[in-house]
């Protein structure tokens, strides 16, 4: 068979199976087995072998049973740098991208007590760092932060090790077990992360791709959610230094509670951000 007739027919599976990612899906895990990027994909006409027929149409397979792509090739992108996944860490998603330009913004624009514009001076830690997305990020755009990541899960940890390693940034960081900020003492001046916030009752109801492939312990935030932000913000008001900076993703309708729990934990200036569907994404507040 030629690879464009095989594309075509896997593709049109995804389509009719209601996967609205089809054309993209069929393009990253066809180019995954033939090791060419979208351009290497449309150059490759001539006819495939029965091989690498085969590993795409049983990536499609595992597409059509609900695993997303992300999970079938095992790394995905990020802030435009890639990442080793593992079952213990979720797949990162571009709304989390607003957290890490919402950071971006506050150091550069000098707002993170005793941080110098390219990170100088500042250790990020990052509660939750599971793949390690957000804080190799700001380390890859930050050439002079430190970086502390803190997890529950070893193999969370050790996929953010690598992650960490894989995009030059290992040397400014490290990793530590623990929950949330018992395991640390600080004090530090900016404290990020995106903790669980699905509902326990919701989270079956998620699509399939995310209800049986992303890590429970990543998205249960109790019965309403908020487990996770009252205890770092309670940690987190403890071991900032006054003015320090905590910065949080939330889900898109818990703006107004986890301003309430920051408040009430002793946080000033508080300041919701959007991500680029225009939902609540991003709650920032300041340690009075
Ligand atoms: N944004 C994720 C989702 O809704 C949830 C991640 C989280 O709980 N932090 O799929």
């Amino acid at each position: 068979m030629l690879l464009p007739a095989l594309l075509a027919a896997q593709r049109r599976r995804l389509a009719e199976a209601g996967i609205d990612t089809a054309s993209l899906d069929i393009r990253l895990l066809a180019g995954r087995v033939l090791g060419v990027d979208a351009a290497g994909l449309l150059a490759h006409d001539g006819p495939l072998g029965a091989a690498a027929a085969a590993d795409i149409t049983a990536m499609v397979d595992r597409r059509l049973a609900g695993e997303p792509v992300a999970r079938i090739l095992g790394d995905w992108e990020f802030w435009g740098l890639p990442f080793v996944l593992s079952p213990a860490t979720l797949v990162p998603r571009p709304d989390t991208e607003t957290l890490v330009e919402a950071v971006l913004d506050l150091v550069r624009g000098g707002a993170v007590p005793g941080a110098g514009p390219d990170g100088a001076g500042l250790t990020v830690v990052d509660l939750g760092t599971g793949s390690g997305a957000i804080l190799v990020a700001l380390l890859s755009e930050l050439g002079a932060a430190e970086g502390l990541g803190v997890d529950l899960s070893e193999e969370a940890l050790s996929t953010a090790r690598l992650n960490a390693a894989r995009n030059g940034v290992a040397g400014r960081s490290l990793f530590c077990r623990g929950s949330w900020l018992d395991a640390v003492t600080g004090p530090f001046s900016l404290v990020v992360s995106n903790p669980p916030y699905i509902e326990s009752a919701d989270i079956d109801g998620l699509a399939p791709e995310v209800a049986r492939h992303d890590p429970r312990l990543a998205l249960d935030g109790g019965a309403d959610g908020l487990d996770a932000y009252r205890v770092i913000a309670a940690g987190a008001a403890a071991r900032l230094v006054p003015g320090g900076v905590l910065a949080l993703e939330i889900g898109w309708r818990q703006a107004v509670t986890v301003t309430e729990i920051l408040a009430d934990a002793g946080f000033a200036a508080i300041t919701v951000r959007r991500d680029l569907a225009g939902h609540d994404r991003v709650v920032i507040g300041r340690r009075r």
